[in-house]
C-alpha cells in the first residue's frame, strides 16, 4: 500500500493494518490485524478475518455477541495506548506545541529527546506529507523501541531517529540554518539552546518543555541572548463529568450550598428558565444541571517555554 494511502484512514482496514481496540474510553489496546489471529478478551473471542474490509470506526462482534469499537490509530490515540518507556507529552500540551510552533505540512523539525516517541508521532502528522521530522535521543535502546513504533504507525517515513549525546554535542551541523523548528524536552535545556539557535532558519521557534520552574527561569536566561518573544505558558486541562440529576437538598444561593445526589455531595445550581429573573431557584424535585471536575483529570504537567530566533542585524 502506498504511504499517502496508509496515513489516510478513510479507508478500510486491510491485512497488516494497526487499529484501537476500544472497549471503553479508558481501555483500549494497539492490534496488529492479521488475517489468521483472534483476540479474546472480557467480551469473548473476535476473528480479526471479520475486521478486514470494514471502514476505521466500525463495531465489531465476538462469537458471544460482546462487540469493540476499530479505531484509527491517529497521533491522540496512540498517546494513549503506547508502551511509555519514558514520561511522555498529552495531547493538550501536544496541541498547544503543535501550534505554537507553527507547524505545517513541509516544515522541517528537530526534536530531543525522544523519549516514548507521544510528541513525535503529532510531530510527524503534522508536517505531513513532505516535511520531516528528526529526533534524538542518546538512550540506544529508546530509539529502538521508537523506530519500531513508527514502523507500527506507518510513520517512519517520516521521523528519523538518531542516537546524539544533545545536551553535550548539540545537534548535527547538517541542519544548520535549516530548520523550522525545535522542541527539547531534556533535563538541562540550556545546554541545547545555543545550538537549537544556531539550526534554526530566521524567525524560527524553540520550544522547551520543563517541569519544573527553576529550569525555565535557567533557560529563559540563555534564551535572552539569540531569542526573541519568550513566554512560557502551563496547559491546564480541567475535565468536568455533567450530568442532569436531582439533588435531594438544595439551600442558599449561587452554588455556594451542597446537596447529595448520585454525584455525593456537590455545590449545586439549577438552570435558569426565562422567566426566573436572576436569581437562582430553588425546586429540589426538579432535575439539573450538576457537575463536578472529573477524577481523571491531570494537573500539572510542565512549562512550555517558546522563542523565536532574532533576525539578524
Ligand atoms: N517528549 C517525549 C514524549 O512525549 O514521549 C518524552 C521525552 S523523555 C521525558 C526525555 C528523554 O530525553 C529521555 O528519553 C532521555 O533519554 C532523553 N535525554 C536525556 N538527556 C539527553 C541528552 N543529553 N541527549 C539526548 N537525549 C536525552
Amino acid at each position: 500500500i502506498d504511504p499517502s494511502k496508509k496515513l489516510s484512514f478513510r479507508r478500510c482496514i486491510s491485512d497488516g493494518d494497526l487499529v484501537i481496540v476500544y472497549e471503553r474510553h479508558d481501555t483500549m489496546k494497539a492490534v496488529k490485524v492479521s488475517e489468521s489471529s483472534t483476540l479474546q478478551n472480557r467480551f469473548g473471542v473476535f476473528k480479526h478475518s471479520d475486521w478486514i474490509g470494514k471502514p476505521f470506526g466500525s463495531k465489531v462482534f465476538s462469537s458471544k455477541g460482546g462487540f469493540v469499537y476499530l479505531l484509527a490509530p491517529t497521533p491522540e490515540l496512540w498517546t494513549l495506548v503506547l508502551s511509555h518507556r519514558t514520561q511522555i507529552l498529552y495531547i493538550a500540551d501536544i496541541s498547544f506545541v503543535v501550534m505554537y510552533l507553527e507547524i505545517v505540512p513541509g516544515c522541517l523539525v528537530l526534536e530531543s529527546g525522544t523519549g516514548s516517541g507521544s510528541l513525535t508521532t503529532s510531530l510527524a502528522r503534522a508536517v505531513a506529507p513532505t516535511g520531516h521530522v528528526y529526533t534524538f535521543d542518546f538512550h540506544e535502546q529508546r530509539a529502538v523501541s521508537a523506530r519500531e513504533d513508527f514502523d507500527r504507525t506507518g510513520l517512519n517515513s517520516l521521523v528519523t531517529v538518531g542516537v546524539r549525546d544533545i545536551q553535550g554535542e548539540g545537534f548535527p551541523d547538517d541542519f544548520t540554518g535549516v530548520v523550522d523548528s525545535v522542541f527539547l524536552d531534556l533535563p538541562q535545556p540550556w545546554l541545547a539552546i545555543p545550538s537549537a539557535g544556531k539550526m534554526l532558519k530566521q524567525d524560527g521557534v524553540l520550544c522547551s518543555f520543563s517541569p519544573c520552574i527553576e529550569q525555565v527561569q535557567r533557560s529563559s536566561e540563555t534564551l535572552g541572548s539569540h531569542f526573541t518573544d519568550i513566554r512560557t505558558f502551563e496547559v491546564l486541562l480541567r475535565t468536568y463529568e455533567v450530568r442532569e440529576g436531582k439533588m435531594e437538598s438544595c439551600q442558599g444561593d449561587e452554588g455556594s450550598s451542597f446537596g447529595s445526589s448520585s454525584f455525593g455531595s456537590l455545590p449545586c445550581k439549577r438552570r435558569q428558565t426565562s422567566n426566573e429573573g436572576s436569581n437562582w431557584q430553588e425546586n429540589p424535585s426538579s432535575p439539573m444541571i450538576i457537575a463536578r471536575p472529573s477524577v481523571e483529570a491531570r494537573g500539572h504537567t510542565g512549562y512550555l517555554t517558546f522563542a523565536r530566533l532574532k533576525c539578524a542585524a
